[in-house]
This record gives C-alpha cells, sequence and structure tokens, in this order.
C-alpha cells in the first residue's frame, strides 16, 4: 500500500517549492520593510481576489489554492529576510 503524504504536509511542501521557485525568479528581496511587505500585501489581494472568484463567480478552486501558497511564500520570505531579532524589537 504506498504511503499517503499528509495534506498538511502537502501544503507545507507546496509552499517551500513556491518560495524555492520566487527566490530563483526573483533572487532581491528589498531591505525596506514598507516594501517588503507591500510585496506580502500584494499577494493578499491576489488571494482575495481569487476567493473572490472562487466563492461568487465561478473561479478555479486550484486558482485561490495557488494565490494562497503564494502568499503563504511571501509570508516566510519576509520572516526569512527580517534583519532584526525579535528581541530587538520594543
Ligand atoms: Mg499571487
Amino acid at each position: 500500500m504506498a504511503s499517503e503524504i499528509p495534506l498538511r504536509e502537502k501544503r507545507i511542501a507546496d509552499v517551500f517549492d513556491e518560495l524555492r521557485r520566487a527566490e530563483a525568479k526573483h533572487p532581491g528581496w528589498p531591505s525596506d520593510p514598507f516594501v517588503a511587505l507591500a510585496i506580502v500585501g500584494e499577494e493578499f489581494g491576489e488571494a482575495q481576489q481569487a476567493a473572490l472568484d472562487y466563492a461568487y463567480h465561478g473561479g478555479a478552486r486550484a486558482a485561490y489554492y495557488g494565490e494562497l501558497v503564494q502568499l503563504a511564500a511571501m509570508a516566510l520570505r519576509i520572516l526569512f529576510n527580517t534583519s532584526k531579532e525579535p528581541t530587538d524589537a520594543q
């Protein structure tokens, strides 16, 4: 019997695949935190649009899922590129 990858692990793998794809396509990451957050915000907006399309306009669930994966990947990217340790923030 073939082993199944649990859904949670599959989704995490999808996010890391997207993270690697994005880092290869756009290796640079802005040092300005507001510019970096704007990238995350752009992905959030795209996920919102895909959710609207999926929920109300017959859009594809796969497109919505894809946007969620991109949003999660960019959330990881801004986290990984944050220069200061959390304890520095006061
Ligand atoms: Mg997107």
